[in-house]
């Protein structure tokens, strides 16, 4: 896959009408949207086309309508909060259709410098179902799209690829920024290379595994699906969580990893407890024992101090990281210090470092290390069909430099 793509600052927006698909998927609660992040990530590739004297029709999903009209996930309350952050109106049709007459007419008498906003995409059937009809009648509106929505591009829809087949695109600065960190990371790594991978099964994450063994120097293995490869290795694991299903597998990446000489960095020690926290934060009862002594009865929810040393320690000598997943219940103060510790790993590394996954995200976020981490990745399921090296509909429907 080509991740070698024009962005917005490679074509020349003055004067021209911009289909701009955004992420404007935001969390609403009783009418009231709770957080800005995605609205404030938009505004600099915004402002600056619109700075170009582009004129803008921004688009994007909110929720999940299926293709119906449901006034309560219109797009309205959405303008106005971009309208309020960008201090500039943002002209948004009267009527639900995204497509309307009225929402034409709009876009149709828009000067440079000004911008509207479609109503929710997901209101129309086309959307998701990648419909041409729907795709051109967004497509007829501009002359340019950029596409800057990357939680949406493993996914072939109207708005996120199908207005390609009738418009120039091009990715906008968000998009850029992913293909300039982990296209780069993927496609042409400052080694060494080091990916860590946990969360909680081995199943979630097989075509990742598999992929990131043809890439990478190292490769790290903890959190939940770590006691399969452990179990795979003749360890006994107690009730650990075990993708039982999988130990050939494991076998299998074991194998390949020794033949492409790349180093697999399994626990040597982990903490186990009798039993999965109830509630998930609440207090629990804790050891830490080697790798192959897991106690029949008890299952291991994080890696051990021995674990995090190592770990540390091989992300450290790195040039670029990788990491998707947490080593441990990281939920749980308790047992975080895996996850923390590879957190800060990252966070004290010169390397470029990259996380990717939900969970992972939210981990950095929390723990308040992102803001030394190079980039994380804003798509959870785009991000992880990035690491499967798969093609994605929404990368590859751009204009190559
Ligand atoms: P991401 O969203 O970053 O890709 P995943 O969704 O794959 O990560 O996994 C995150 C989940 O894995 C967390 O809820 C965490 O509690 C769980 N987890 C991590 N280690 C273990 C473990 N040893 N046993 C059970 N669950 C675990
Ligand atoms: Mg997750």
């Amino acid at each position: 896959m080509n991740y070698n793509k024009k962005s917005v600052r490679d074509v020349d927006v003055k004067g021209k009408k911009v289909l701009c698909r955004c992420d404007f998927n935001v969390p609403i609660k009783e009418g009231v949207i709770t957080s800005d992040v995605r609205i404030n990530a938009a505004l600099p590739v915004l402002k600056y086309m619109l700075d170009q004297g582009a004129a803008v029709i921004a688009c994007s999903h909110l929720g999940k309508p299926k293709g119906e009209i449901k006034p309560a996930l219109s797009m309205k309350i959405v303008a106005k909060r971009i309208s309020e952050l960008l201090g500039k109106e943002v002209k948004i049709a009267e009527s639900l259709d995204p497509v309307s007459e009225e929402a034409q007419q709009i876009a149709k008498n828009l000067q440079p410098g000004e911008i509207m906003l479609l109503e929710n995409l997901r209101f129309d059937k086309g959307e998701e179902k990648n419909d041409p009809a729907f795709a051109k009648k967004l497509a007829d509106m501009a002359d340019l799209y950029v596409s800057d929505a990357f939680g949406t591009v493993h996914r072939a829809h109207a708005s996120t690829a199908g207005v390609a087949d009738y418009l120039p695109a091009v990715c906008g600065f968000l998009i850029e920024k992913e293909l300039g960190t982990m296209g780069k990371a993927l496609a042409d790594p400052a080694r060494p290379f080091v990916a860590i991978l946990g969360g909680a099964k081995v199943s979630d994450k097989l075509n990742v595994i598999n992929n990131l063994l043809e890439k990478v120097d190292t490769l790290i293995i903890g959190g939940g699906m770590a006691y399969t490869f452990l179990a795979a290795k003749g360890y006994g694991v107690g009730e650990s969580l075990l993708d039982s299903e999988k130990i050939d597998y494991c076998k299998d990446m074991m194998k390949k990893a020794e033949e492409k000489g790349v180093k697999l960095l399994l626990p040597v020690d982990t903490v186990v407890a009798k039993s999965f926290p109830d509630p998930i934060d609440g207090a629990i009862e804790v050891k830490t024992v080697a790798a192959d002594a897991i106690p029949a009865d008890m299952q291991g929810l994080d890696i051990g101090e021995k674990t995090r040393e190592l770990f540390a320690n091989a992300a450290k000598t790195a040039k670029t990281v990788v990491w998707n997943g947490p080593m441990g219940v990281f939920e749980n103060p308790t047992l975080a210090k895996g996850t923390i510790a590879v957190a800060q790993a990252l966070a004290d590394s010169d390397a470029i470092t990259i996380v990717g996954g939900g969970d992972s995200a939210a981990a950095c976020e929390q723990l308040g290390f992102a803001e030394k981490i190079t980039h994380i990745s804003t798509g959870g399921g785009a991000s992880l069909e990035f690491l499967e090296g798969k093609e994605l509909p929404g990368i590859a429907c751009l204009l190559d430099k």
